[in-house]
């Protein structure tokens, strides 16, 4: 089973970048089936209001529930006050599995740490390049799993990649993507020192191609059993340690959400089975 762990889809609506614009899946879906890519996680692009990107990113999950695994996205500043509603709307309605964040729109804050602590989902967090900010984060919310994408910098900066090996080695529940990242010696010595356990295979398509960056990771060379980890397992393990509780935090205000409305478990059937 070969998980993609970091892909985009659906449009944004800031259209000054790709990232912010579309990020259409037709041609990354043909080009990961051809790479022997069986399942993706995917999260939506930048976007002015996460709730609607959160909700159109619903839309197309579930047409391809066999191969797609939702993430919400949030901005802990924008949408501080109803980030637990959020998050509470997509694990239970939307069948979502993690939330992803961006240094860019705001790094992560207590209210988003708790949600995801209650729901026990991964936290997806680029740190763009300040890696410091994940040894506040492990420190504090040492039982929340984040993975830090990139090895903490889509920009090639080499110094907060060294310092994310470092930090994988020593925060149990910390793990990074390998989305995008171009040196090669960084990702071994991931391996050597915290551990094939810790590394996750993504692809940060649809803008970059998931062949290139599933091949990348075979040319590491790993024992078969590793390898397995890296391109599914560590990712399936995260997304299974998932529970529903069965009330709401008292503190946040009732849900949007149409009073009724049926709570679907996630539509992707080998994963839904095993959440508690
Ligand atoms: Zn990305």
């Amino acid at each position: 089973m070969v998980i993609d762990g970091h892909c985009h889809a659906g449009q944004g609506d800031i259209l000054t970048a790709p990232w912010n614009t579309d990020a259409p899946l037709r041609a990354y879906l043909r080009r990961a089936r051809a790479a022997g890519i069986d399942r993706t996680v995917v999260f939506p692009a930048f976007h002015s209001d996460y709730a609607i990107a959160n909700d159109a990113l619903a839309r197309i999950v579930e047409r391809d529930p066999g191969r797609l695994i939702g993430f919400a996205f949030v901005h802990c500043k924008r949408d501080a006050g109803r980030i637990d509603e959020m998050i509470d709307r997509a694990v239970r309605q939307h069948g979502f599995r993690g939330v992803k964040v961006h240094g860019s729109d705001g790094m992560p804050t207590r209210e988003l740490c708790e949600a995801v602590r209650r729901f026990r989902i991964p936290l997806l967090v680029d740190v763009v390049g300040r890696a410091y900010v994940v040894d506040m984060l492990a420190g504090a919310y040492p039982d929340v799993d984040f993975i830090v994408p990139h090895l903490g910098s889509f920009a090639d900066d080499w110094r907060t990649q060294q310092a994310v090996v470092d930090q994988l080695v020593r925060h149990p529940r910390v793990y990074s993507d390998t989305s995008g990242v171009r040196r090669f010696d960084y990702l071994i010595e991931v391996v050597r020192r915290a551990g094939a356990h810790k590394l996750i295979f993504g692809s940060d398509g649809p803008w970059l191609h998931p062949g290139v960056e599933l091949h990348k990771i075979r040319l590491l060379g790993m024992m078969p059993s590793d390898e397995a980890k890296v391109l599914g397992g560590n990712m399936m393990r995260l997304l299974r340690s998932r529970r529903l509780p069965q009330t709401r935090s008292v503190s946040l205000p009732a849900p949007r959400s149409p009073a009724g409305s049926p709570l679907r478990r996630s539509p992707v059937p080998l994963l839904s089975g095993h959440a508690p």
